[in-house]
Formats: structure tokens, sequence, C-alpha cells
């Protein structure tokens, strides 16, 4: 059975960073509502303009929109392989609007990977962060510094801080967390889909554990 998975976690938690290893392991599509509209802000679309100022300050996108784009993105996917959504849902709405539209699609949720980090730990995780734009792929400067400082591993690229991450930017995503993320938690654990791991640990560690889930 193909396996169409949740990952969520306060920003920082490393849900990039598991994505890529859970989308290598287990031959799933990755969608990342995160890189969907940074792609849409960079490429100036309706989108992204209407996007901009709430990821700028920190703020969740309106429900509308990001179902929006999930729902084109995932409809077109070949059923047979599972989808892994990272950053989404971000709100009990967005969570029902979920279960419908995989309804629609013949596809269900099978399970629901919470990866948790304390807020402390959060802030000093992000403000070190560094990513490549064109491959999505994460760096942090002491935790996992490139081999290149400044470039991309794989493409050799510039890598950015996203300006996201800056300290008020940060404690304002983690408000929107635990006042409109949080919940979507105990939503998946009522259907009996939530998987706890502890995301403090080193990541090849984390990946371990929730490849050995599916
Ligand atoms: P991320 O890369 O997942 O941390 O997302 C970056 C920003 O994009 C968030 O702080 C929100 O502003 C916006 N965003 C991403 N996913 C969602 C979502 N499911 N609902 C609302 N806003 C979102």
């Amino acid at each position: 059975m193909a396996h169409n998975l949740v990952i969520f976690g306060p920003p920082g938690a490393g849900k990039g960073t598991q994505s890529a290893a859970i989308k290598e392991k287990l031959a799933v599509f990755h969608l990342s509502t995160g890189d969907m509209l940074r792609e849409a802000i960079k490429n100036e679309t309706e989108t992204g303009k209407l996007a901009k100022q709430y990821t700028e300050s920190g703020k969740l996108v309106p429900d509308e929109v990001v179902i929006k784009i999930v729902e084109e993105a995932v409809s077109p996917l070949p059923a047979d392989k599972g989808v892994l959504f990272d950053g989404f849902p971000r709100t009990l709405d967005q969570a029902k609007a979920l279960d419908a539209m995989m309804d629609k699609l013949g596809r269900g949720i099978n399970g629901c990977i919470s990866v948790a980090v304390p807020d402390e730990a959060i802030v000093s995780r992000l403000t070190g962060r560094r990513m490549c734009p064109a491959c999505n792929l994460i760096y942090h400067i002491t935790g996992k510094p490139p081999k290149t400082e400044g470039k991309c591993d794989v493409c050799g690229g510039d890598l950015i801080i996203r300006k996201d991450d800056n300290e008020e930017v940060i404690r304002q995503r983690l408000d929107a967390y635990h006042a409109q993320t949080a919940p979507v938690i105990g939503y998946y654990k009522d259907k009996g889909l939530l998987k706890e791991v502890d995301g403090t640990r080193p990541p090849a560690e984390v990946s371990q554990e929730i490849i050995g889930m599916f």
C-alpha cells in the first residue's frame, strides 16, 4: 500500500531534513507547502504576491490559498505512489480539507509524524539555518555545515538565510504553531494515526526511527 503521510512539528524541528530521508527511503512524492509558497513568491505569481506578507511576518497563509495549491499539486499524482505532506495541514480546517481531498482521490492518510522539539532549542536552530534556494536543502552553520562555507554541497550554489529566520519572526511562527497547528496533533491522535518522535536527537537517528515505523 502506498504511504500517504503527514509530517509536522514546530518551525525548525527538522521537517525538511527528515522529509528528504523519508522521500528517499519510502519512495514517496514530497509536497512541502513552505517550498511551494516560496517558489510562488520567487516567481511573483498571484498566490505568491498574496502569500508574501504572511510568510515574511511569520503568520499562516489563509487556509483557502494553501488548500488550493495542495489540491492542484496532489491531484495529478499517480495514486500507486505515496505522498508526504510537509508543513501541511497546519490548522484543523486544513486537516479536514486534506481528508476530503484524499477521499475524493481514492487515497487516505495512513500516518502522521510529529517531530517534537522544545521552543528553547528552536531559536538557536533557526538563526543558524542556511538553505540552498535551488535544491531546497537545509544546512546549519554549526550542526550541519556545508563542505565549502556558504555553498551548497550538491549544486555549488550560494546558500541563503530565509527571510523568516530572524528571531522576531521565529517567535511569531512559534506562536502560530502553538495556537493553530498544535491542535492538529489531537486530530490525528483521535484517529489513531499519530506517531511522535523526539526531534532533539541527531537527524540520522530521528530518520531511522521514522523509517522503521512504516
Ligand atoms: P515552512 O517552510 O513550512 O516553515 O513554511 C514557511 C511559511 O510558509 C510559514 O511560516 C507560513 O507563513 C507559510 N506556510 C507554509 N505552510 C503553510 C500552511 N500549511 N498553512 C499556512 N501557511 C503556511
